[in-house]
């Protein structure tokens, strides 16, 4: 299986091929197809199994299928535990996106200056990727609306109840719409994580690698 088997537009294709992938992982292979159908999605996958291609990959391709009316607020928020994973993830959504030339991300995360990221936030960008406790900051201040979201990726959720991360997360989806695509991936979906994917999500995929 190649991944132009998987309903990716050309300007995707292009950008991986440019990473030098050959053959989707596995949890590519089905979260990918499952993603772009538009349903919601519980992943059991661990770092290094290819999770962040996964989830950005059908993420972008929604975007480039229509473009944001002018104003609108950002449409794909990504939530991470730690700073790092943050700007991994953002730095992905660049890679992948690089031929979408209008493609504005925001990385919102604790210990770096609050004052950049509004700046960040002013230039309307269509994916924010961010740490739980900063982006409830900038909801506070009303420096963010997220109610124009329509896809919501929670990335390594079980690390994010570890950190006790609960009650911003469901502080943060709450300002997001209903109407939602909601995607979590999880080293286990489990316990704890069971229950906030049951608050999360409708009518879920499980995809276990
Ligand atoms: P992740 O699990 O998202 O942290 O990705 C782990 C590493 O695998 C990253 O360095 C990616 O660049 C790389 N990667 C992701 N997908 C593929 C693929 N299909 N083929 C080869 N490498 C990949």
């Amino acid at each position: 299986m190649t991944f132009d088997q998987l309903g990716l537009d050309a300007e995707l294709l292009k950008a991986i091929q440019s990473s030098g992938y050959t053959v989707p992982t596995p949890v590519q292979l089905q979260a990918i197809p499952a993603a772009i159908a538009g349903g919601d999605l519980l992943v059991s996958s661990h770092t290094g199994s290819g999770k962040t291609a996964a989830f950005t990959l059908p993420t972008l391709q929604r975007l480039i299928g229509r473009r944001p009316a002018p104003g609108a607020g950002p449409r794909v928020l990504v939530l991470t535990p730690t700073r790092e994973l943050a700007l991994q993830v953002e730095k992905a959504v660049n890679t992948y996106g690089r031929a979408l030339r209008w493609l504005n991300t925001a990385c919102l995360v604790g210990g770096a200056p609050f004052f950049a990221q509004v700046k960040q936030l002013a230039r309307n960008p269509d994916v924010i990727v961010a740490t739980p406790g900063r982006l409830i900051d900038h909801l506070e201040r009303r420096k963010l609306k997220l109610s124009d979201i329509e896809v919501l990726i929670l990335d390594e959720a079980d690390r994010m109840l570890d950190m006790g991360f609960l009650e911003d997360i469901e502080t943060i989806v709450r300002a997001t719409p209903a109407s939602r695509q909601t995607l979590l991936f999880s080293a286990t979906l489990d316990g704890v994580v069971g229950n906030l994917a049951r608050q999360l999500t409708r009518d879920p995929q499980r995809i276990e690698i």
